[in-house]
């Protein structure tokens, strides 16, 4: 669906954009900090000629129009995960899947149909480790072909994808990010976080954890679909976090909450969005180091000499002037940068 939406912006209208831009884009290079870094390589979107690349901040969509969201699984696939991916394509919910490479081998098919049912692959790592521990172990080569060989298993079932990474556990820090940028997996963009099933609360779900009698758990499937709807209806809009695997864990349980809270967000008016389509909304944007603190985008989106952003994390759907020029990015030593609705 709207991933065709997203490719004809970045080619067509982004193309168009950036032309129109130019002035503006001049004019920030002209004030930018004439302090050069080294120059890294930069990657190419594969599907246009934006500039992209992994940032060192957590990016956020949380405002997306009201009650859409965007439901995102990982640790799959797992051994219901065909079952949960045929009913999401029954239900028009298109989906993300984070997966983990490592759990592919003998599942081809349900991979398979993860993408001819109309969701996205996405990168978890081959083995689900926590890349900063895997850092401090055995250094960064270790932490790229984490990502690289679960890359190589995205291409394979679903070449041209808009590239999407979310780190195990969601654990992230400079370190990992330096290893990634600096390597050719830089062509990802994330982190991906969410906004919500991040924990188990009175009011806000986790589903591992609803089903985890060693944690805070062992909650019934009806507890955790009605934490679930609770947190949803609260905030309206945004990005999902459940999981369908591991294989052999208790996290397929979550294929039966899908299966009743889909129906009843549809019932009381929720859209499903693709969490690779979000940059055809405006989003809020995190504040640079304060963890899912947001800002309103300024209304005139060119504005943007007044607004002293970080340039390293825009996140990818804003209404900011698009940074993504290869000059612009040299000359501020960046490795990230994303796809903007730019200036009019
Ligand atoms: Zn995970």
């Amino acid at each position: 669906m709207g991933g065709s939406v997203w490719r004809e912006l970045a080619s067509t209208a982004g193309r168009a954009r950036r032309v129109a831009l130019g002035a503006a884009v001049c004019a920030l290079v002209a004030s930018a900090v004439a302090a050069c870094e080294e120059e890294r390589p930069v990657a190419k979107d594969p599907l246009c000629d934006l500039v992209v690349g992994i940032s060192l901040e957590r990016q956020y969509s949380s405002q997306l129009p009201d009650q859409t969201i965007a439901l995102t699984f990982d640790d799959g696939p797992g051994d219901r995960t065909a079952e949960l991916s045929a009913y999401l394509r029954d239900q028009a919910a298109p989906s993300a899947f984070f997966i983990n490479g490592g759990n592919v081998e003998g599942r081809e098919t349900v991979v398979r149909g993860i993408v001819s049912d109309g969701h996205l692959l996405a990168n978890h790592t081959q083995t689900h480790a926590g890349l900063d521990v895997l850092f401090t172990e055995k250094g960064a080569t270790a932490i790229v072909d984490e990502v690289a060989a679960t890359d190589r298993i995205i291409n394979q079932f679903q070449p041209g994808a808009r590239p999407l990474f979310r780190p195990p556990f969601g654990r992230w820090d400079a370190s990992v990010h330096k290893a990634l940028r600096d390597s050719s997996m830089n062509k990802y963009f994330g982190p991906v976080y969410w906004e919500m099933g991040d924990a188990l609360t009175p009011t806000t779900a986790a589903d591992w954890d609803c089903w985890d009698a060693a944690g805070n758990g062992q909650r019934t499937l009806e507890e955790c679909s009605d934490l679930y709807l609770v947190e949803i209806r609260s905030k309206r809009r945004g990005v999902v976090l459940m999981h369908d695997g591991p294989p052999g864990g208790a996290n397929d349980r979550t294929v039966d909450m899908v299966k009743r809270i889909v129906p009843i967000l549809k019932a009381e008016g929720f859209k499903f969005v693709r969490v690779d389509e979000l940059d055809l909304a405006p989003v809020t944007v995190p504040e640079a180091g304060t963890f899912g603190t947001t800002l309103t985008p300024p209304s005139d989106p060119c504005a943007t000499k007044s607004r002293p952003l970080s340039w390293d994390y825009v996140p990818f759907n804003t209404k900011h002037v698009n940074p993504c020029g290869p000059a612009l990015l040299r000359r501020r030593g960046l490795s990230a940068c994303v796809l903007s609705q730019g200036c009019r």
